[in-house]
């Protein structure tokens, strides 16, 4: 390629210590004090601009000469859809097409926004939309960290205070990107997000938890167990055959901060007493936490939610068992506020493009 825009250098692909690296060797390279790194980084993340011409804090020719070296590029808002409840569903478009979703949850003075990852997903988990469109790609620092700078960038501002990867893709199978966005969400020349309230949403790639553990900050893990047999969890996850649920468990246990467990309840399927037996003994092997989800019915493909009052039941089973249980509240049902269930509505069902079972594991 030999237009300009294609030698320009992505500022929001880099972490913000190796974005400040880049900009002081352009500014010292044309004899501008080093401060002027520090501001350009500000507008990165933390209080970012909509585009160079935006950063009025420094001279003109100066956002000029950025505008040629560098890109800061936008998500393209495509759809935005409010809940009766408050929840707000975005649909996102990348330059290559690929659609995205993004959800925001608000909860009393919290914010939490619902991230993606990949573009679809390889994992093919039965009731999710998701997976039946199929793997596009994984998606790049800019592209998952920038759904969140696209919150700040609303006219009123939505302020963000937590995030969950539970939107579209498995961000374990794309670490390299969800590594450095960690940093980004976390770092004070980023989002300032407490590690706290990041949770990583993941099937259980064993890869990722392993190096989800090692970073040093406590960012938090949620694992989607949804049933406590092999032979169940294999017909509504193909992915366990490749991580089964003891090597799993085991992660959970090695993992050096406390875990949750998510538990989409499936009518029928995986809601029997003994469900919640062998669930309590799973949980109680690794201390974890467990979630229960209600089945968002929109694309979720022939299951059928769990009724409340049985849910109620299957949570007072497991803390019989002694383990902490929470019910999650469904958030945003008139407008397919679940995985994938959006861009399914608006963009059809592509055909996947690497329909293979298990995926590509990508660890740094
Ligand atoms: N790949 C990761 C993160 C994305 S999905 C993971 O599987 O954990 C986030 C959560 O939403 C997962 O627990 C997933 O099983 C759940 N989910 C998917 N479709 C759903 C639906 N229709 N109703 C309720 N939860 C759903």
């Amino acid at each position: 390629m030999t237009d300009a825009t294609s030698r320009r250098e992505n500022l929001l692909d880099l972490d913000p210590a190796a974005a400040e690296e880049r900009l002081r060797a352009f500014f010292a390279s044309r004899g501008e004090p080093a401060y002027r790194a520090k501001q350009v980084v500000r507008r990165l993340w933390s209080a970012p601009a909509a585009d160079f011409a935006a950063i009025t804090e420094l001279p003109i020719a100066l956002r000029r000469a950025l505008d040629e070296a560098f890109t800061m590029p936008r998500l393209e808002l495509a759809a935005r859809q409010k809940s009766t409840d408050g929840t707000e569903k975005f649909l996102f478009r990348m330059a290559d097409g690929q659609g995205i979703e993004t959800v925001a949850i608000p909860e009393g003075n919290r914010l939490t926004l619902c991230i993606s990852s990949q573009a679809g997903c390889a994992l093919q988990c039965a009731f999710c939309a998701t997976g039946a469109m199929g793997f596009q790609r994984n998606l790049k620092l800019h592209e998952i960290a920038g759904q969140v700078r696209e919150m700040k960038l609303l006219d009123p501002p939505l302020d963000v205070t937590n995030i969950v990867f539970m939107g579209m893709g498995e961000p374990l199978m794309n670490w390299k990107a969800v590594d450095a966005t960690l940093t980004v969400l976390n770092s004070p020349d980023g989002f300032g997000i407490g590690a706290r309230h990041i949770t990583v949403s993941t099937v259980g790639v064993l890869p990722g938890i392993i190096a989800l553990g090692e970073r040093p900050e406590q960012f938090r893990l949620a694992i989607s167990i949804h049933a406590p047999t092999d032979d169940l969890r294999q017909t509504l996850m193909p992915v366990n055959t490749k991580y089964p649920l003891a090597d799993v468990i085991e992660a959970a246990k090695a993992f050096d901060r406390r875990v949750t467990f998510e538990y989409v309840m499936l009518g029928g399927v995986n809601d029997r007493l003994e469900d919640a037996l062998n669930l309590a003994r799973l949980a109680k092997e690794c201390r974890a936490f467990v979630n229960l989800i209600p089945l968002h019915p929109g694309g979720s493909m022939g299951f059928t939610p769990t009724p409340s009052e049985a849910i109620v039941r299957f949570a007072r089973e497991l803390r019989r068992e002694g383990v902490e249980v929470a019910v999650r509240k469904s958030r945003g049902k008139d407008i397919a506020a679940a995985c994938g269930q959006l861009r399914v509505e608006r963009l059809g069902r592509r055909a996947p493009r690497v329909a293979q079972q298990n995926g590509h594991v990508e660890v740094a």
